[in-house]
This record gives C-alpha cells, sequence and structure tokens, in this order.
C-alpha cells in the first residue's frame, strides 16, 4: 500500500507535454494529510463551467463549480438566444438556469466562492478563496471557465460617467432609455444584441463603428439594419465622454478619414467592443498570451500543466460562442477525468480522498419581501433597524443571477437586520421618490435615515463589506 502511496508520476510531466513550467510531482503521498480535496474543481458557472460540471459530476466524480463574481456568465444577458443546440429560441437566463439545474441533476455541488489565488507550483492544486481568507482547497484536477470581462475605452471621462450614462445592461436599465435616443458603440454580434434589446424602448438608437466593417455575422446585423430608429455611424473613434458631473450628456467623436470632430447629443451609451479574459489570477502561475487568453492544447484543453484545463472566453480569442465554450469544456473535463484515472490511486488512497473532500454546507435561503408602497416602506424606515432594500427590476438577469445571493446573506444576517425588495417596474412612484436609476440598486437605512447606496452586480463578498460598513456606521 505505501508503494502506491509514495508512486510518483513524474512520468506524466514527460508524456505529450514538452512546455511544462511547474514542479511537476504528482505525488499521491501528499494527499494524505490535505482537507477540503476537490478531484474536479471547476471555476465558472457560464456556459463552459456548467458543461464541465455535468461531465464531471456525470463521470462519478466529486465536482465543485465556483460561481466566482459573475454567477452564470454573460449568456444570461441575452436577450434572445437562437444558436443554442436543441433551443429553438429562448432567453440567456432561462437557459443557464436549465444548464445550472442540469448540473446539479447529476451531482455537482455549486459554491458561491471566488478563487482570489493560485499556487499550482504543486500538486495538489492550492485554490484559496475570497468568501473565507482561512479557507484553502486542494484541487485534484482543475478546468478554468472564468470567461472574460467587457473591454472599456480607455477615453478621458468613460470612468467619470460609468453608470452616470455608460452602461452595460439594456434590459436591467430599459425603464431609463424610454423614448430617449441611446448609443451603442462596437460593431460585433453583442452591439446588435444590444440594439436588438433596445430597441422597443429607444426613441432613437445610434451605433457607432470605428470601422466600415461590421463585424456581427450577416443574420445578427440583417436584424437591425433597417430598423427605422436605428441609425449607423461608420469609421468614426470615440475621443470622449461629455457631461455635467453627474449625468453623460454626449459622445464626442473623430472621423477617421476626414479627421472632423463632432458630438453625438445622448444620455445613455451602450459599449459592445468585445472582451479581456478573465486570467489575471493565473498571470504567474500558467502561460498566458500577450492579451491574457490562457494557452492551451486545442485538441486537449489542456494547459501547460497537466490536470489544468481550460474552456470558453478565457482561452478563446476566435469563436466565442457558448456553444464551442460547452463542447471545449467537455473536452477539458473528459481529459481531467482521465488524468484522475490515470494516477491509479489505490482504493484506500480513494477512501481518504473521499472523507477528506470538501463538502459545502447547504446555504439556506431567506425568502425576500416586497415592499409595495411608500406607506409600507416608511413604516418599515421608522422602526429604525437596519434595513437594507434592493430596487430590481424583473427584466434585470443581473437582479435575476444575484437573488440567491441576496437570500443567503438575509438569512445569514436575519439575526441583525431586515431585508426587502421593490420591484421598480410595479412602484415607479417608489424608484422615483428614491432616484433609482440603474439596478439592481441596494438602499440601506438605519435609524430611520438612508445610511448608503450601492448600484450594479456586487459579488458576494462586496454585499458583505457593503452590509458590514453600513452597520457599523
Ligand atoms: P467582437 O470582438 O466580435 O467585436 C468587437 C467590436 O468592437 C468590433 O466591431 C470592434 O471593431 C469594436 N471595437 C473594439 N475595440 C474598439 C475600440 N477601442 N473602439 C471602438 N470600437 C472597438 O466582440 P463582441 O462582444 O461583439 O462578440 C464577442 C463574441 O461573442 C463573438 O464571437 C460573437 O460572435 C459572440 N456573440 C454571439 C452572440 C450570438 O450568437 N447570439 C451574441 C453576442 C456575442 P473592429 O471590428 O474594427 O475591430
Amino acid at each position: 500500500m505505501e508503494n502506491n502511496f509514495s508512486k510518483v508520476f513524474m512520468f506524466l510531466c514527460l508524456l505529450n507535454f514538452s512546455n511544462h513550467s511547474a514542479d511537476c510531482s504528482y505525488d499521491l503521498n501528499l494527499l494524505k494529510d490535505k482537507i477540503n480535496i476537490i478531484p474536479l474543481a471547476v471555476l465558472g458557472t457560464g456556459p463552459a463551467g456548467l458543461s464541465a460540471g455535468i461531465y464531471g459530476a456525470r463521470s462519478g466524480l466529486h465536482t465543485i463549480v465556483f460561481h466566482g463574481p459573475t454567477p452564470l456568465g454573460q449568456l444570461k444577458d441575452g436577450i434572445l438566444v437562437e444558436n443554442w443546440p436543441c433551443v429553438n429560441k429562448d432567453s440567456g437566463i432561462n437557459i443557464m438556469n436549465n444548464l445550472e439545474h442540469q448540473a446539479k441533476g447529476f451531482g455537482t455541488l455549486l459554491v458561491n466562492d471566488t478563487i482570489k489565488e493560485v499556487d499550482f507550483s504543486t500538486w495538489p492544486f492550492k485554490l484559496h478563496s475570497q468568501e473565507d481568507p482561512n479557507r484553502c482547497y486542494y484541487a485534484l484536477s482543475l478546468v478554468i471557465a472564468t470567461g472574460a470581462t467587457p473591454k472599456r475605452l480607455g477615453v478621458k471621462n468613460e470612468d467619470k460617467y460609468w453608470i452616470k450614462g455608460i452602461l452595460s445592461c439594456p434590459l436591467c436599465d430599459a425603464h431609463l432609455i424610454k423614448d430617449q435616443h441611446a448609443v451603442v458603440i462596437g460593431g460585433g454580434d453583442s452591439a446588435v444584441e444590444r440594439i436588438l434589446q433596445l430597441a422597443p424602448y429607444a426613441k432613437e438608437i445610434t451605433l457607432i463603428l470605428r470601422s466600415e466593417k461590421v463585424r456581427a455575422i450577416h443574420d445578427m446585423y440583417k436584424k437591425i439594419k433597417d430598423l427605422p430608429h436605428v441609425k449607423i455611424l461608420f469609421n468614426k473613434d470615440i475621443e470622449s465622454f461629455e457631461g455635467d458631473g453627474n449625468r453623460l450628456s454626449g459622445v464626442n467623436i473623430i472621423d477617421t478619414k476626414t479627421g472632423e470632430k463632432s458630438i453625438v447629443k445622448t444620455n445613455w451609451v451602450f459599449l459592445s467592443i468585445g472582451f479581456d479574459p478573465n486570467s489575471s489570477v493565473f498571470k504567474k502561475q500558467l502561460d498566458l498570451d500577450s492579451d491574457g487568453y490562457i494557452n492551451h492544447d486545442s485538441l486537449t484543453q489542456e494547459t501547460n500543466i497537466k490536470g489544468i484545463y481550460v474552456a470558453g472566453n478565457v482561452c478563446d480569442r476566435i469563436y466565442k460562442q457558448a456553444s464551442t465554450a460547452s463542447g471545449d469544456a467537455t473536452k477539458a473535463a473528459a481529459n481531467a477525468v482521465k488524468f484522475l484515472s490515470d494516477l491509479d490511486m489505490s482504493p484506500e488512497l480513494k477512501k481518504i480522498v473521499k472523507q477528506n473532500s470538501y463538502y459545502p454546507v447547504r446555504e439556506d435561503i431567506l425568502k425576500i419581501e416586497s415592499i409595495a408602497s411608500q406607506k409600507q416602506l416608511d413604516e418599515i424606515i421608522n422602526k429604525r433597524e437596519p434595513v437594507l432594500i434592493e430596487f430590481y427590476s424583473p427584466l434585470c438577469s443581473l437582479c435575476k443571477s444575484m437573488k440567491k445571493t441576496i437570500g443567503a446573506i438575509a438569512y445569514k444576517y436575519k439575526d441583525k437586520m431586515k431585508f426587502y425588495k421593490v420591484d421598480i417596474l410595479k412602484n415607479r412612484e417608489l424608484a422615483k421618490n428614491y432616484n433609482i436609476g440603474v439596478v439592481p440598486e441596494f438602499l440601506f437605512f438605519k435609524d430611520g435615515k438612508l445610511i448608503d447606496s450601492r448600484s450594479q452586480e456586487l459579488s458576494r463578498v462586496q454585499l458583505i463589506e457593503f452590509i458590514e460598513l453600513s452597520l457599523k456606521s
């Protein structure tokens, strides 16, 4: 038995694996004193992460999928997805909820935590929790599916008017755009999708492209090209944004052919200029290319470290489709399964691994009550207890993806404070009284007065930080 334990799998480094940069010693002995072991850890719950979860759990592996800061990835924001196999047309959030349900059905365990730091220099791979600084997970194999973050332009005043006019989710903020002029910047499928989301609400939409080339596929572009209230400006670079400090009022552009400068007046801009891979955590641990995409073998999805695989937008600079992410994640998980099986653990060691595996504590979720009038809100505030009120829209996918997190946090804080929610579409007056702009927006009341507020999607850790700060103030 001891012989089995002490098997060192150096040969794995040599097999098809010339570019290895880490200390490649897959020494099974190292497992004996570890706790929080995860045979297959998956980072990310977009189409790639959940597909890897389905494959891993269905293969009988104890599979943990970490939500990370943006649960359910970008597809959840899609208004109409019509190229997800076997689904004619559906919203992104429905597709992602179904995928999550399917993954859970096979036994995949989803954890509300973000991995803030990794150490791949030894095996098992060390993953540091953001939720609990004292917790560290030990992954025997890993699929990285951390996706990508929308790019910013990096021009003057972009940060200043972020949220104050430059927004990211047309449907969340459809109430703001109604009968107004909106600008979309970019020429890919995301830009077209944003225009389709805005079209039923906005009075006028201007699409600004930096070149003559529309990158969106023909079928997508066809949907917006002839809409009467959509105007397309080609060959325009964005120079800066302007406004009164609190609210955006226009976009300064320059014609790339003539050099002519002009301003497009608008209070609302949506950026759709592509994505940057979410790979900074792996920077000194894995081989990345110059743009931050994780280098990998496209046949196996393996990174430069055996046992670590990658799928989806964090490694795909070309296709970036939910279906390709899902397919690549299936390859990644299949190879993780093979990697683990090749370790050839003895039954005794498997037992130890099982005993010492990480099992998340099932979180209790508190149902959040709705507030339907100013009178009801006043009564709650006047009790002078700490209260967090979420203003949300039923159209907002960010709000939907935060629902479970808020319910879990409400349970955690149930003895310290109260939580309520307000549907801004049903309670427009109430939203107006509190000057609610982008949603979700969180208002914290204590001692009968408003203490602080936060808007847009907050990670679990950010929401807890906000609550702790407000409770102390
Ligand atoms: P893309 O990379 O496809 O397009 C980015 C667009 O932004 C291009 O038009 C690009 O211009 C422009 N751009 C980039 N940088 C700047 C800048 N600094 N200033 C002005 N314009 C800029 O990104 P998308 O987010 O649109 O799409 C990403 C992927 O997701 C694609 O593969 C797409 O097919 C997929 N997708 C699929 C959907 C679907 O199938 N339903 C929906 C949404 C996305 P240029 O062309 O000149 O470089």
